[in-house]
């Protein structure tokens, strides 16, 4: 396959990275993940300001415009024929001597992007997926899309452990969201999930999704619930750029609701697909 680095298209295995690229000894870095429908970039603009904004936030300078790497990475879909699945990418803040702190002189950041080949899920968008609550143990700038994710890979390993899809994160008793996703909750007709500020990641699809109830009259409240109302929900999904609007079905072994996926979830999935086709076709 061909990966972009640094600007040039240049075959996988002639892609290196230094031992002390800073992405690679301290994850000081940022990325994101597109998704790739039809050939097609969904809500592209949205995640590469996303990118801009994480960089700015650890002062990362990234060269490109929004413009510049929307044309690159088309240009990467393109070099892999690739119809169904995502872009990643990832800026560090380039090579440079060990040092805690930021280097002085201006170091370019290594900018590598690659495609891969990932279809919907659709057999978990069709039955819904099982989850686990752990206790948030990350950092208090989670809205930073950063490298550093051991708090989140560590959550992923549990739930994984439990056989399950999804961890859903808490501090205190407030649930926060979930290993790599938002979480969501239904109660009488009201869609709820936490507000963005610095303990989520701002998802791109969570801010789709907003976007769609608000348009198709939906009561949306963005504000953290508790553990408690997780439990008592009618509804609970999860939201991601990989996942798209993923119902969960079950929590801790107990069945959410009626254990079935809720009317309002398949709703939401529904009228998520239909951003999907006016964005990318079919
Ligand atoms: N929260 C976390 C911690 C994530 O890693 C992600 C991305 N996988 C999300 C939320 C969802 O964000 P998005 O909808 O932009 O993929």
């Amino acid at each position: 396959s061909i990966v972009l680095m640094n600007g040039e298209f240049i075959p996988r295995e002639e892609a290196k990275v230094d031992i002390e690229d800073r992405g690679y000894q301290f994850g000081d870095g940022i990325y994101e993940v597109i998704r790739v429908y039809n050939g097609k970039m969904f809500t592209a603009t949205q995640h590469l300001e996303r990118l801009q904004t994480s960089g700015e936030k650890i002062n990362i300078n990234i060269t490109y415009t929004v413009q510049n790497l929307t044309v690159l990475l088309e240009e990467l879909i393109h070099r892999n024929s690739l119809h169904t699945g995502i872009i990643y990418m990832q800026f560090t803040r380039g090579e440079s001597p060990r040092n805690h702190a930021y280097p002085i002189e201006t170091v370019p950041p290594t900018f590598v992007a690659y495609t891969k080949e990932l279809e919907r899920p659709v057999t978990s968008l069709e039955n819904g997926v099982s989850s686990i609550t752990v206790e948030d143990i990350r950092w208090s700038r989670c809205d930073i899309k950063s490298l550093n994710l051991l708090g989140n890979v560590m959550a992923k390993q549990k739930a994984v452990e439990a056989d399950c899809y999804e961890s859903i994160q808490y501090r205190e008793l407030t649930v926060t969201e979930g290993s790599s996703s938002n979480i969501w909750i239904v109660k009488d007709e009201v869609v709820q999930t936490h507000e963005a500020n610095s303990f989520i990641l701002n998802g791109i699809t969570r801010r789709k999704i907003v976007d769609v109830c608000q348009r198709r009259e939906i009561t949306i409240k963005e504000k953290a619930f508790s553990i408690e109302e997780l439990i008592d929900a009618d509804e609970v999904f999860l939201s991601s750029t990989t996942a798209e609007v993923m119902p969960i079905v079950a929590i801790n072994n107990v069945p959410v609701g009626s254990g079935e996926v809720g009317i309002i979830t398949r709703k939401l999935q529904n009228y998520f697909k239909e951003e999907i086709f006016v964005e990318c076709g079919e």
